[in-house]
């Protein structure tokens, strides 16, 4: 067991389909039809997080909460924090702001409807939070989000976002504040990597990414480690994608868990909202969203604005 740093164990809560921005993932009007592999594989990570005791923090796809909800109930029964993935699982460069506050505010509810308890959190699909769409932090706020777990302060299929702060920190907007968790980075030759999540995570050896995980606690910076369920699950059906996806999506299926095992065992993990009730006093810095969003205005329209989310997802969600 490392130091007395908590780390934070978080876990995007989508299905093996929910591949972002590419031709040939299957469409949102798809999705019913493919097989439910996020449910067993989301209850195989509870399982190994009560084994070691770890409570953690899960952002699930508003979409999946609709499918599964026993599976949004078995979190929260198990102790776990529930945060909001969105409810597509869009890019936000695909929302306006209208359409993202939209979906953040009927994805939270039907959260909160299924387990009674507050939804703090929030994760945008594919740290799809940069500077072009820093606009959603105000969303956020308007929407009362208390945090936000978005960012890649380093190289990100997105774009990342420019910041110079590599562990938690303040975001003041002019709607108001919120808490900023971003993924971890390690510095490499003057760029950040993530080290500490998805296919860096499969990818990287584990003396690795302990090594990194170490440098970070020992300058008292918490690590943000983040799974998806398809992480730990080598029978998943592979896609077309081209190669370079393919390698992103499927690269270390099988020592995936043998990894999350050892970080379960070797820190210490809290969910995000218990880490920041605990350390709100040594939050590193203040990054002031108005400026880089006068820097980046947003675009007029973006061209693939996500439908609203359906009303039947709200009929039966009834709280526990
Ligand atoms: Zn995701």
């Amino acid at each position: 067991m490392s130091d007395g740093v908590h780390n934070m164990m978080t876990v995007d809560v989508e299905d093996w389909f929910h591949i972002l921005d590419s031709e040939e993932a299957p469409g949102r009007e798809r999705w019913p039809d493919l097989e439910d592999r996020a449910a067993a594989n989301t209850d195989r990570l509870l399982q190994l997080f009560a084994e070691a005791g770890v409570k953690a923090t899960f952002f699930v796809v508003g979409w999946i909460a609709w499918q599964a909800p026993d599976v949004v109930r078995r979190i929260a029964s198990a102790g776990h924090e529930l945060g909001s993935h969105s409810f597509w699982h869009e890019i936000l460069q695909n929302h306006d702001r209208q359409s993202l506050a939209r979906d953040v505010e009927r994805s939270r509810k039907l959260l909160e409807d299924l387990t009674g308890a507050p939804v703090r959190g929030f994760r945008a699909p594919g740290a799809s939070l940069t500077e072009a769409t820093a606009w959603a932090f105000d969303v956020l706020c308007e929407q009362g989000f208390a945090y936000d777990a978005s960012i890649c302060p380093g190289i990100s299929s997105h774009g990342g976002f420019d910041s110079p702060y590599p562990g938690p920190h303040r975001v003041r907007c002019d709607s108001g504040e919120l808490v900023e968790i971003p993924s971890s980075t390690l510095a490499v030759g003057g760029r950040r990597i993530p080290y500490a999540g998805g296919g860096y995570l499969r990818l990287f050896p584990y003396w690795l990414i302990r090594s990194a995980l170490r440098r970070d606690n020992r300058v008292g910076r918490p690590a943000n480690i983040y799974l998806h369920p398809r992480e730990i699950d080598p029978g998943q059906p592979r896609m077309a994608l081209p190669i370079a996806r393919r390698f992103k999506y499927y690269v270390g299926l099988r020592g995936a868990e043998r990894k999350v095992r050892r970080l379960l065992r070797d820190f210490r993990f809290s969910p995000c909202w218990d880490w920041i009730e605990a350390n709100r006093s040594c939050l590193g810095g203040v990054l002031d969203v108005s400026s880089v969003v006068a820097a980046h205005p947003p675009r007029p329209e973006p061209s693939r604005v996500p439908p609203p989310p359906p009303q039947e997802a709200f009929s039966g969600a009834a709280g526990v």
